[in-house]
C-alpha cells in the first residue's frame, strides 16, 4: 500500500557541542534625514544582532521599532531611493540558527516591537459571507501561540503547525512551517489563502493565488528575499478538544519506517479514519527517554526503556496523535485500534496520554522555560534539518544514526525523524525539498539547492527587489 508513496524524510538533529564563532564588525551607513522610529542603543543592536543559534553575530547599523506596518514601508522606501541601499531584514523572534534575521551595517527591524506597540489588532476571526469559510487575517509579526488562542475564542484553529509556537507568521511562512500535520494538512505555506506583502521596493501589495500570484507564491517559503509580510490570511477549521497523544518502540528500522509510511498513507484532509499529526525519535542508548522539548514517557517505565535502548544501542519512536471531540469520543479508541491494527512496535512498549488540544500543540513550551530558569536557552544551537530521499532512508540509518552519531556519542539532544507526502507541497511556492543540507554559503550551492526553482527564484529577486535590500543574513544574494 505505501511503496509508490511519494515521501520524503525530515530529519532534525539538535546538536549542542559547536562553540560560537563571533564576527566583529562596525557599522557604516549614516542615515540622515532617518525614518521614523530607528533606534541605535546597546541594547536594541545587541538584540538585534544575536539569534537562537547564538554561533552567528552581525551588527546592524540600526534597529528600526515600528509602531505601525507604514513605518516599515517608509524604510525600505527610504532604503530603495537611497544613492547607497542599505539591507533590511525583518526580525521575527530571532529563532534563526545562523544569522538569517541580522542585516550586517544595515537595519533590522524589530518585529516584536510593531507586536507589542501596534495600534490596530493584530489578529482577526472573520467568516465570509460568501463561502461560510473562516479564516485568522494575523500581522506577520503575530506569534503562533496568540493566533491559537484568538482563534480557539471562536471554536476554531489553524490545522499546519511547527512544535514550537512561540515564533512568528512571518517567520514559518518565510520558511515553510513543518510539524507532525504537514503529512495530511501540507505545511503552513500551504495553509494561506491570501498576504500583504511589503516589496523590497517599498510597494505595499496584496496578493493571492489569483491576484499578483507571482509575488505570493515568491514569498511562501521564500526565506524573506522578496518582501515583508505585514499581514497572511490562514484557513481555520473547526478546533477538537482533546488528543489522543501515542507513542511506539521499536528496535528494527525499516519496521519503523514501514509503519510511519503506512500511516501517513492514510492523508486526506477530510479522512475521518486519518491521524492529524505524526512524527518519530531516535532514542540512543546513554540519554534519558524524555528529552528537554518533551516529557512523555511515564517515570516508572523509564528504566524498562532504557533498558530496552541498552540492549539495542539505539531505538525509534512513533509519535502520534488523533485529535477527538464530544462528537468523537465515543469512537474514538476503536478508530485508532483499526489504524494501529498489524504495526510492528515493541510488544509492551505503547504508551498512551490523552491530553487537550491546547497542551498538546503547546508541547515544547515546558521545556523551555525549564531551561531558561536554568539558564540552558540561551546556549549555541548548531542544529541540522534535512530533508532526505524515501529511497536513502535506510542508507541514512546506517551510515549516519549508527556509524556517525552512535558511535562518535555525537550528540545527547533530540533528533527527529518524519516523512511527508511531497503532493501537500505547493510546487509554485518558492520552497524546495532538497535531499541535501540547507546551510550554505555561495550562491552557487544555493542554485543547487533550489535546482530547477533557481531562474525563477531569480526572476523573482529581480522584479520585487533589485537592489537586493532584503534578509541579506540568508546569505543567497549577498554572498
Ligand atoms: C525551539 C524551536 C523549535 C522549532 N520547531 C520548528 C518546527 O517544528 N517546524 C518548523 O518549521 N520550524 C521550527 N523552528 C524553526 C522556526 O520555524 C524558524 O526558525 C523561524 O524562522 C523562526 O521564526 P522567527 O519568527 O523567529 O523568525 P526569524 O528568525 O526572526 O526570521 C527568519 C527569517 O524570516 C525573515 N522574516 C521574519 N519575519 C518576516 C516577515 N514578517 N516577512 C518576511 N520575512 C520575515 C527574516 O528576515 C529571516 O530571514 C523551530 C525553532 C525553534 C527555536
Amino acid at each position: 500500500m505505501t511503496e509508490n508513496l511519494p515521501v520524503h524524510f525530515i530529519v532534525t538533529f539538535f546538536i549542542n557541542r559547536l562553540k560560537s564563532s563571533i564576527n566583529k564588525s562596525k557599522p557604516w551607513i549614516t542615515l540622515h534625514p532617518q525614518p521614523n522610529n530607528l533606534v541605535h542603543d546597546p541594547q536594541s543592536l545587541t538584540l538585534a544582532s544575536s539569534d537562537y543559534g547564538n554561533m552567528v553575530k552581525e551588527i546592524p547599523a540600526a534597529v528600526l521599532q515600528p509602531t505601525s506596518i507604514n513605518d516599515v514601508v517608509h524604510l525600505i522606501n527610504y532604503s530603495y531611493n537611497n544613492p547607497i541601499p542599505f539591507p533590511v531584514a525583518a526580525r521575527g523572534q530571532g529563532h534563526s540558527v545562523r544569522g538569517q534575521a541580522m542585516a550586517k551595517n544595515g537595519v533590522v527591524i524589530d518585529m516584536s516591537y510593531l507586536r507589542r506597540n501596534r495600534k490596530t489588532p493584530g489578529i482577526t476571526i472573520s467568516r465570509l459571507r460568501s463561502t461560510g469559510e473562516i479564516y485568522a487575517d494575523v500581522g506577520g509579526e503575530q506569534l503562533w501561540i496568540d493566533v491559537l488562542n484568538a482563534a480557539l475564542a471562536y471554536g476554531v484553529t489553524p490545522v499546519s503547525w511547527t512544535d514550537y509556537l512561540y515564533i512568528t507568521v512571518g517567520g514559518t511562512l518565510s520558511n515553510g512551517g513543518i510539524s507532525g500535520q504537514s503529512f495530511r494538512y501540507g505545511p503552513q505555506v500551504s495553509n494561506v489563502v491570501e498576504m500583504d506583502v511589503v516589496t523590497g521596493k517599498g510597494n505595499m501589495v496584496t496578493c493571492s493565488a489569483k491576484k499578483n500570484y507571482e509575488l505570493f507564491h515568491a514569498v511562501l517559503g521564500g526565506l524573506g528575499q522578496f518582501g515583508i509580510i505585514a499581514r497572511a490570511r490562514i484557513a481555520l477549521e473547526p478546533a477538537p478538544n482533546r488528543v489522543k497523544w501515542i507513542r511506539m518502540l521499536y528496535t528494527n528500522f525499516s519496521a519503523f519506517v514501514k509503519d510511519q509510511e503506512r500511516l501517513i498513507s492514510f492523508n486526506e484532509r477530510k479522512q475521518s479514519n486519518a491521524l492529524d499529526y505524526l512524527e518519530g525519535l531516535v532514542l540512543l542508548h546513554h540519554g534519558s527517554p524524555d528529552t528537554w522539548r518533551s516529557s512523555f514517557f511515564p517515570p516508572s517505565d523509564h528504566p524498562r526503556i532504557i533498558s530496552l535502548a541498552n540492549q539495542n544501542s539505539i531505538i525509534y519512536c512513533i509519535e502520534v496523535a488523533k485529535y477527538y471531540d464530544r462528537h468523537t469520543q465515543s469512537t474514538i479508541d476503536k478508530d485508532l485500534e483499526v489504524l494501529f491494527d498489524g504495526l510492528d512496535y515493541e510488544s509492551g512498549f505503547k504508551f498512551e496520554k490523552d491530553v487537550t488540544y491546547v497542551k498538546f500543540l503547546n508541547r515544547v513550551r515546558s521545556g523551555e522555560l525549564k531551561l531558561q530558569s536554568q539558564g540552558l536557552w540561551n546556549v549555541p544551537h548548531p542544529w541540522l534539518n534535512l530533508f532526505v530521499p524515501k529511497s536513502r532512508i535506510l542508507d541514512f540509518d546506517a551510515g549516519v544514526f549508527r556509524d556517525i552519531v552512535l558511535r562518535r556519542n555525537i550528540t545527547k539532544g533530540p533528533i527527529l525523524i518524519y516523512p511527508m507526502n511531497y503532493s501537500k507541497w505547493d510546487s509554485r511556492n518558492s520552497t524546495v525539498i532538497p535531499d541535501e543540507e540547507v546551510k550554505m554559503k555561495t550562491q552557487r550551492q544555493w542554485i543547487d539547492h533550489f535546482g530547477s526553482k533557481w531562474t525563477n527564484f531569480r526572476d523573482m529577486k529581480m522584479k520585487f527587489d533589485p537592489k537586493y535590500i532584503l534578509s541579506p543574513g540568508q546569505r543567497i544574494f549577498n554572498v
